[in-house]
């Protein structure tokens, strides 16, 4: 874990996992998160199992969210988060939706709103995602998504089926 003082922002990722015990891959990536350079691991949300979206014929996935205080940029820090997938052994099956050891979506970045081929932030899917959305609000109550509204309100379109929070 990194010293953050100064020109800090905070961010917010998006953790994933379907594959390979699950559970203790999104608690080594939590681990992982709190340790890289210029960066400061603030809190996280609980674990979540969630049924699949998209290819129903695949293990649940587990889901968190966590807080960071980074000075890293946000292209710095998206490749620090694809580091740690292939850290993780990311399986990719080529298919949006499969299976996955590890998938790391860097959720926000401070009030960021940017399009560019690497890196779209708010990140595009994160207010139609009940396993990020849930989350987010369980840490981050009151956040406001640049560009779509406050997650307390956007959460009131998404059904919680289909997920719940693990014990871990
Ligand atoms: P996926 O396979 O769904 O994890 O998508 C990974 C690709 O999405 C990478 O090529 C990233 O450069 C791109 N990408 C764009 N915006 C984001 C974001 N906010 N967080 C993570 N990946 C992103």
């Amino acid at each position: 874990m990194g010293g953050v003082s100064s020109d800090s922002t905070q961010a917010y990722v998006g953790l994933g996992s379907n594959l390979q015990e699950p559970v203790r891959q999104v608690q080594r990536a939590l681990e992982a998160l709190a340790r890289l350079s210029d960066t400061r691991s603030l809190r996280h949300s609980a674990l979540y199992r969630s049924r699949p979206l998209g290819v129903a014929a695949q293990p649940d996935f587990v889901n968190a969210v966590a807080a960071l205080e980074t000075r890293l940029s946000p292209l710095a820090l998206l490749r620090c988060l694809q580091h740690i997938e292939q850290q993780q052994g990311r399986v990719r099956h080529g298919v949006r939706w499969g299976p996955r050891t590890l998938d790391l979506d860097l959720l926000l970045f401070g009030e960021v709103q940017m399009q560019s081929p690497d890196l779209t932030l708010p990140h595009p899917d994160l207010h139609r995602r009940p396993f990020v959305l849930y989350p987010l609000y369980e840490i981050a109550p009151r956040l406001l998504i640049p560009g779509r509204g406050a997650v307390y309100e956007l959460l009131t379109a998404l059904s919680r089926d289909g997920l719940e929070v693990l014990n871990t």
